[in-house]
């Protein structure tokens, strides 16, 4: 059975505490899509990792974590990550690399840098792990794959190819030196030394894996909310969020994928600008932000305090819809225990219209939130283990909020450990 753990939101929900939680069941964990960019905060036996590249089930021992050919590689950031893990008392993990994955190169991390500076207050936003400029030249046709590493004479005609083409961009719009075809083939051959013996056809691998019964994990990075297509174009990142490319950014059969598990934050956040109808400012969004998470809302990459803002309804339900959503993973609720009352946004006001349907970004840069105000609960629900202990209001709390999105909420994530979460 093939399982999809991805985000109905911006990102952040804690895919990586339910994926490194249901790993424990599974053999073999692919990251599909994105790079270094976003940060799954994990906190285990072990003691709390930030992971960027690596799938959140490598603290495993029984795991086969995969790198997908949808992945925005970086292999040194691959290769840090694999070292502080073990490094802390993780047992190596069994780690395989597409060789049809394409890897960021040192160049679109400056280019990243560079483009944000020429901008200037107009960017995106970007963390400058180079994604754009990635996904970029993988569609324009110029992406180093890692199977090319493995012909050197062609890969030493296509530095130059590559240096010709990206220079003209450094020279004349962003004034920055230049690129060296030499140093270029360098920095590829060190790629090949580092990642030689990971490397496998991991979609054959897959389709036996399949056969076999085994169980699989795809997990997802960001939220609905950030896909390009589907999400607040042109704030997104370079590469669906959607459950539905984990079928192509690992190369398995679409129906294959039995379940998508959803997975939603009980409040908003969101890293990096676009619209945000929920967020909410000043006091009381700080105390919402030192209290989130674990440990504050902190971007796990780039450090950057995260916006927070109430639930929104309108957001997830779609956010779910996009999905495919088959159950939805409720996280983080322990945080709203401080609250008296918690708001809850149900409708968008656009033009003096309210709807529940989530819009295009133009619409939605308009939208003003129709808050529903909840009773809160006034205690702490980590260490709860059952649903019908937690306190009446907590209940209410999710049942509204499972109405308004339309989609099962079958577990409940009440603190940031393996153990916090509360099955229905
Ligand atoms: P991801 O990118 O979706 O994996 O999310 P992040 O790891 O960036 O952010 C989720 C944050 O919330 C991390 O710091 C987690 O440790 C923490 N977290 C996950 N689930 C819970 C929860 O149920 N309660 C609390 N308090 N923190 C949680």
């Amino acid at each position: 059975m093939v399982k999809a753990i991805v985000g109905a939101n911006w990102g952040d929900e804690g895919k990586g505490k339910i994926t490194d939680m249901m790993a424990k069941e599974a053999d073999i964990i692919v990251r599909f899509q994105g790079g270094a960019n976003a940060g799954h905060t994990i906190v285990n036996d072990y003691g709390k990792f930030a992971l960027h590249t690596l799938p959140s089930g490598v603290f495993y021992n029984h795991t086969t974590s995969i790198i997908g050919n949808g992945v925005a590689l970086n292999v040194p950031v691959l290769f840090d990550e694999i070292k502080s893990i073990v490094d802390r008392g993780v047992p190596k993990p069994k780690i395989l690399v597409s060789d049809r994955a394409q890897m960021v190169m040192s160049y679109h991390v400056l280019f990243d840098r560079y483009e944000e500076e020429r901008l200037g207050g107009k960017s995106f936003g970007s963390t400058k792990s180079g994604i754009a400029p990635f996904y970029s030249d993988k569609y324009a046709k110029i992406g180093f794959q890692v199977s090319e590493l493995f012909d050197e004479e062609a890969l030493k005609e296509k530095t130059e190819r590559i240096c010709e083409t990206k220079n003209v961009m450094l020279e004349h719009l962003y004034h920055k030196p230049l690129l060296e075809p030499g140093k270029l083939l360098d920095e590829l051959l060190g790629y090949r030394e580092m990642i030689g013996p990971y490397v496998c056809d991991t979609s054959s691998y897959l389709w036996d894996a399949i056969k076999e019964g085994k169980n699989i994990l795809l997990e997802g990075q960001l939220g609905s909310l950030k896909d390009p297509d589907h999400g607040i174009y042109p704030m997104v990142t370079s590469s669906s969020t959607l459950a539905a490319y984990g079928a192509i950014g690992a190369g398995i059969p679409p129906y294959e994928i039995g379940k998508i598990i959803t997975v939603c934050k009980a409040y908003s956040s969101a890293v990096g600008a676009g619209a945000f109808v929920s967020e909410i400012f000043g006091e009381e969004a700080d105390e919402l932000r030192r209290r989130g998470g674990d440990g504050g809302e902190f971007g796990a990459t780039t450090g950057r305090p995260r916006r927070v803002g109430w639930f929104d309804a309108v957001a997830s339900k779609y956010g779910c819809r996009i999905q495919g959503t088959t159950d939805v993973a409720f996280t983080v609720l322990d945080v709203l225990g401080y609250l008296d009352e918690i708001p809850v946004c149900v409708g968008y006001e656009i033009d003096g219209e309210v709807t529940q349907e989530f819009p295009t970004t133009v619409k939605l840069e308009k939208a003003k939130p129709v808050l529903e105000t909840l009773p809160g609960w006034k205690c702490e629900i980590r260490g709860i283990r059952k649903y019908e202990d937690l306190p009446e209001n907590c209940r209410k709390y999710i049942e509204f909020v499972e109405e308004r999105i339309g989609f099962p909420v079958t577990m409940v994530s009440n603190g940031p450990g393996r153990d916090d979460i509360i099955y229905r």
